[in-house]
């Protein structure tokens, strides 16, 4: 997972794990170009947004999690990379201890924002966060 880069693929990823649409799988989706709409071509998949390459799209995935999950997103230097954490929360209360070690998800550094919130909230959602859904 973490060598995913930012892709019409990772936005598919994303569109399915995060927001839980079915995403058209046919052989030319690019025509139909971003979403969110259906496929013109009848599969009855969605369009993925630009997750992984616009901020716009990309903070509509921080808006999802928002609900449970806390975000910080931070530069690293001198490379000016990108690093994304979501952090657990329930009613008011953090619950990160050391029987939860997988709640407290973040990506390896990465060139943009947009794709280090996609890499950190594909961990966020993953099934090692039980809590989740
Ligand atoms: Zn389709």
């Amino acid at each position: 997972m973490t060598n995913l880069s930012a892709s019409r693929e990772l936005d598919a990823l994303v569109a399915e794990k995060v927001f839980r649409l079915e995403v058209c799988r046919c052989e030319q989706p690019s025509s139909c170009g971003f979403g969110p709409q259906q496929c013109a071509f009848g599969c009855g998949g969605w369009i993925p947004l630009a997750h992984s390459t616009s901020i716009a799209a990309a903070w509509l995935v921080v808006e999802k999690l928002s609900d449970k999950w806390e975000m910080n997103l931070r530069t690293i230097l001198p490379a000016r990379d990108y690093v994304c954490e979501f952090k657990l929360v329930v009613k008011n209360k953090c619950i990160v201890d050391a029987q939860h070690p997988f709640e407290h998800v973040w990506n390896n550094p990465v060139d943009t924002a947009p794709l280090a919130i996609c890499l950190a909230a594909l961990k966020a959602v993953g099934d090692k966060v039980p809590a989740h859904d």
